[in-house]
């Protein structure tokens, strides 16, 4: 089973992949935490991608590419499937990532998409920000993040819609609900 989990930024995605992947045997993909991963450890693809990462932007498909790659080479016979978070966050890294899900013949089982409104994503991201510390969880950028989601990502509900994978959860319920509502979509796949 393959999963992309969609949402805004603090929708609650990091906090559901991580059941969702104990629970089914998943890998947990998301880029975000190995872009933050690559920063911390002072790498070259760290260091290109910080001061993106800083404004809330996207970095480069190219860059993306490359780690989902090597993540995919490093994790395919381990675990039952993946769980993609952050990614695909375009309509090109969607046709990215079917081609390459093509090559390892597999297809994407379901496509969950947190839904939270715009005004409750502020007050998730400033507690957050209390309790993780992350540097791009400010107002300032979360506009920025905001608005590459609303731009780039959002079209990715009709083309999922339209290809009938997508599943639209309530992602302001109780983190537990959330998650039973997520299982039980899952358990039927
Ligand atoms: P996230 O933890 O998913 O919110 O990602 C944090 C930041 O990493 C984003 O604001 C982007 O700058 C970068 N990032 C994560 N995933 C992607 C992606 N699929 N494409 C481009 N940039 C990404």
């Amino acid at each position: 089973m393959n999963l992309i989990l969609i949402g805004p930024p603090g929708a609650g995605k990091g906090t559901q992949a991580k059941s969702i992947c104990e629970k089914f045997n998943l890998c947990h993909l998301s880029t975000g935490d190995i872009l933050r991963n690559e920063v911390l450890k002072q790498t070259d693809l760290g260091k290109q991608a910080k001061d993106i990462i800083d404004k809330g932007e996207l970095v480069s498909n190219e860059i993306i590419l490359e780690i989902i790659k090597k993540f995919i080479s490093i994790n395919m016979n381990n675990y039952k499937g993946f769980l993609f978070d952050g990614f695909p966050r375009s309509e090109d890294q969607a046709d990215m990532l079917n081609n390459l899900l093509e090559e390892i013949k597999v297809g994407i089982s379901k496509v969950i998409l947190l839904d939270v409104d715009q005004s409750i994503l502020l007050q998730r991201i400033n507690k957050r920000k209390e309790e993780e510390g992350r540097d791009d969880d400010s107002e300032e950028i979360l506009k920025s993040r905001l608005d590459v989601y609303l731009t780039q990502t959002q079209p990715l509900i009709d083309y999922y819609s339209n290809l009938k994978l997508l599943e639209k959860v309530d992602g302001t319920m109780e983190i537990i609900q959330v998650n039973q509502r997520i299982n039980s979509i899952l358990e039927a796949v």
